[in-house]
Formats: structure tokens, sequence, C-alpha cells
């Protein structure tokens, strides 16, 4: 059996000059979990071009919805960036990844801590609902440079409320934190600076970060990555992954080559 399925696209939406998403038809034996990632992109003179992607929908939806970067001189992007209906887009057989509510211990509070298509992975695991049952607060952050590039900013302001499996939920219990470093905003500034100066906290009314009580999945750019988990390990937390459960968890948003 190949190691691709070949999808269709369904939909295209540009979100700024760098960012894009994308809808393709779902095999339905394509099985994921929520958070998990796969290969997917496109042939290329008879050969596969494929990079990791996050699944940006739910595992029981029926499309499958992804969030991408546009790399102007990016193997993959350079192309993927110009998809239209219709065409065909190649999804890897093994989905994989620790973004998982199965690697954290139970918790109080979870956090989402994203920067840039760092989101994708959440925006499958807000839909989930047993994160709202293993979870009682839920925070989704995104940080980005500029306030047009906080993508899926209806949904997750407004729509997800309305969802027919976990909106009662979502009003609940979920609160987003969008957040921007590069133009007037509030909150300004990057996730770990608001959060080490107690702003999160405080807008959000939670009491700060406790290895105790509190759970982190953070999807984000290596730097990003690498200083908060100097933060939080040093604050107590210890990392889980598919071998075992912790306090937090962490899958790089891309890698730097
Ligand atoms: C586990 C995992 C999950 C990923 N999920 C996604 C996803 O859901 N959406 C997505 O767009 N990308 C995702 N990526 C990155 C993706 O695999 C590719 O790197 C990206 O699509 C660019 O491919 P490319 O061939 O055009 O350029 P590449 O040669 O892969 O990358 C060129 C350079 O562009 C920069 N870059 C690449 N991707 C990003 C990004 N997402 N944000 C900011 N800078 C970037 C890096 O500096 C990189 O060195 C993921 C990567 C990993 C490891």
């Amino acid at each position: 059996m190949s190691a691709f399925r070949t999808e269709t696209v369904l939909d295209v939406r540009h979100w700024t000059d760098t960012l894009f998403s994308f809808r393709t038809t779902r095999d339905p034996a394509f099985r994921f979990e929520n958070g998990q990632f796969a290969m997917i992109g496109l042939e290329i003179d008879g050969k596969p071009l494929v990079r990791a992607y996050s699944m940006a929908s739910a595992n029981y939806e029926e499309d499958l919805e992804f969030f991408s970067i546009k790399v102007p001189d990016g193997p993959l992007t350079s192309r993927l960036q110009h998809l239209a209906v219709g065409d065909k887009v190649l999804v890897g057989n093994k989905p994989t990844g620790t973004l998982l509510t199965e690697n954290l211990l139970p918790g109080k509070v979870l956090y989402m801590l994203s920067t840039g298509t760092g989101l994708a992975p959440f925006l499958s695991l807000i839909k989930d609902p047993t994160v709202y049952e293993k979870f009682d607060r839920v925070v989704l952050a995104h940080g980005c440079r500029y306030a047009s590039e906080l993508a899926y900013g209806d949904l997750l302001r407004q729509d997800l409320k309305e969802h027919p499996l976990v909106g009662e939920q979502v009003q609940e219990q979920f609160s987003y934190y969008p957040t921007v470093t590069r133009e007037d905003h509030d909150p300004r500034g990057r996730i770990s600076d608001l959060m080490r100066q107690g702003k999160l906290f405080k807008d959000l009314r939670l009491s700060p970060l406790h290895p105790d009580s509190d759970r982190l999945m953070l999807c984000g750019s290596p730097a990003m990555l690498d200083e908060m988990t100097d933060w939080v390990e040093g604050l107590g937390f210890a990392m889980g992954n598919n071998s075992g459960p912790g306090s937090y968890v962490i899958e790089k948003a891309f890698v730097e080559r």
C-alpha cells in the first residue's frame, strides 16, 4: 500500500500574505488523534514532496483542514500556497505526535500555548469533548507579530460557542487569549512574558502557574519552546510524551533548516 492517500482540495482561505488554510476530502479510513500531525504535500515530477502538518480539524469531522505558512522560497509552500479547489494533496498514512491529552497527568487548568501556525493542533483539540471533560478550564493563547495574523479569530471568539458538540462546554470553560508583539493590541507581548509578568493570569482570573493543578501544551517556534521549557521546568513541571504522561507536552511548529 502507498504511504500516502490522495485527497482533493475543497476550499482555500488566504488569511494574509504569509498564512492560508485549506480543506480537503478525507478518506474515512484515515484515523488520527486530535493534536496529531501527518506528512502532507504534493506530487512533483512523480515524487512526493511532503512536510509535517498538524490536522486543524477534529478527528470526527468529515473533511481535513490544514493551516499553513507561505515560505516564499520554501520547497513545498512556495507551491502549496497556489492550491485551488479540485487540486490533489498527498496525506501520509501515519499520523503521530505528542500533543495528546493522554500524555498529560490529570489537572484543573489546561493551557494551550501557540505562536504562528502552532495554533493548528489546538484547532483540532478545542473541538474535542474529552478535553473539557478532563479539565475545568481550557485556555488557548495565540501569539503573532501582527493582529492580522491572528487567524481563526471569529471561530475562537464566537462561532465555537455555537458548536453543536462542544458549544456548551466552550461557553463555560474555554478562554481565547490572542496577543500581538509588533503593534498596538491588548494584550501586547510574548506569551512567555505575559505569563511571567502575571498579566495573562490576571486577565483570565486564574492563579499563577502551578505544577499541581495546571497542564500545558506548547506548539511554537523552536525558540519559544526552548524558553518556555526552561521556565516551566524551573517551576517544577515535567515533560510528558508518548512513553508516559507529565505536566506539560511540546511540539515544534516548524524546524529551522
Ligand atoms: C511536527 C511539525 C508540525 C508542523 N505543522 C505545521 C502546520 O500545521 N502548518 C505549517 O504551516 N507548518 C507546519 N510545520 C512546518 C512544515 O513542516 C514546513 O516546514 C512548512 O510547510 C514549510 O515547508 P517548505 O518546504 O515550504 O519550507 P521548509 O524548507 O520546510 O522551511 C523553510 C524555513 O521556513 C521556516 N518555516 C517553516 N515552517 C514554518 C512555519 N510553520 N512557521 C514559521 N516559519 C516556518 C523555517 O525557518 C524553515 O527553516 C510543522 C513542522 C513540524 C516539525
